[in-house]
């Protein structure tokens, strides 16, 4: 049935995106040219719904595309250091935004680790987007260095931090620490699935230290000799 499921997910990509695809450029039209600022205002709320229908499918694609094998895998070796350098310089502007402390943090002039390209920065890019969403004020910062025969990177920021009841719950579909009523960020819950996932799919792995009000520390290390990827465990949705 899950195999099923996925297999209709991603099928029906193309059908999914491209009524979206069309929606949003409309939308994005009429809000800069509609001269009545309410007209506006509305094609703009059009704009952002479709913009974060179209996050959440993407998410559940990119899922869905894992668990019916069809995610290309190319695990090379690379100097992780060159991009994190490059996440960091694309998320400047928003930890500006937000007066928070954002750097990179290393003794080593090189890092190199066995990692897929597009999956490693797909992993950074939602840590760093978490990182920075969930902290009102101080630092996010990455330390990166070579400890064990291993390429170790800690992602870690003074935000709102996590209890424990929810430390594993979080990297589960749909799931998020603040859930119901009591609500207070946006999201699908659905970027932590994607970053196991690709995780499992590199053979790295990933840890959390976090207590509420305290900040949050995610441990990655990845294999600095070839790794072989783990076995992946079926989502339950
Ligand atoms: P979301 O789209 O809700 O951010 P994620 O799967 O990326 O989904 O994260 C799941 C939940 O984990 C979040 O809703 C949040 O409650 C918690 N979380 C993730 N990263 C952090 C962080 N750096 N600080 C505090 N809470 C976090």
């Amino acid at each position: 049935m899950n195999r099923l499921k996925n297999n209709f997910l991603s099928n029906m990509s193309h059908e999914l995106r491209t009524p979206l695809i069309g929606i949003l450029g409309y939308a994005e039209f009429l809000s800069t040219e509609l001269k009545d600022k309410n007209l506006a205002e509305m094609a703009n709320i059009i704009r952002n719904s479709g913009k974060r229908l179209n996050e959440t499918l993407n998410n559940i694609l990119d899922i869905s595309r894992i668990e019916s094998h069809k995610q290309k895998i190319d695990i090379k070796q690379l100097d992780l250091l060159r991009y994190l350098d490059e996440q960091i310089k694309l998320f400047k502007p928003v930890a500006e935004n937000k007066n928070i402390s954002l750097r990179l943090e290393t003794n080593e002039k090189k890092l190199e680790a066995y990692v897929d390209e597009e999956l490693f920065v797909s992993i950074i890019t939602n840590l760093l987007s978490n990182a920075l969403k969930y902290t009102v004020e101080g630092s996010v910062i990455i330390n990166a260095r070579k400890e064990d025969g291993k390429a170790i990177l800690d992602v870690k920021d003074t935000g709102i931090g996590i209890s424990e009841e929810f430390h594993e719950i979080i990297f589960e579909p749909f799931r998020q620490a603040s859930e119901g009523f009591s609500r207070r960020f946006e999201g699908t819950g659905l970027g932590l699935t994607l970053v196991k996932k690709y995780i499992d799919l590199i053979g790295a792995t990933i840890s959390l230290e976090s207590k509420l009000g305290r900040g949050s520390k995610f441990t990655l290390r990845f294999s600095v000799d070839k790794p072989v990827g783990e076995k992946l465990i079926a989502t339950k949705w």
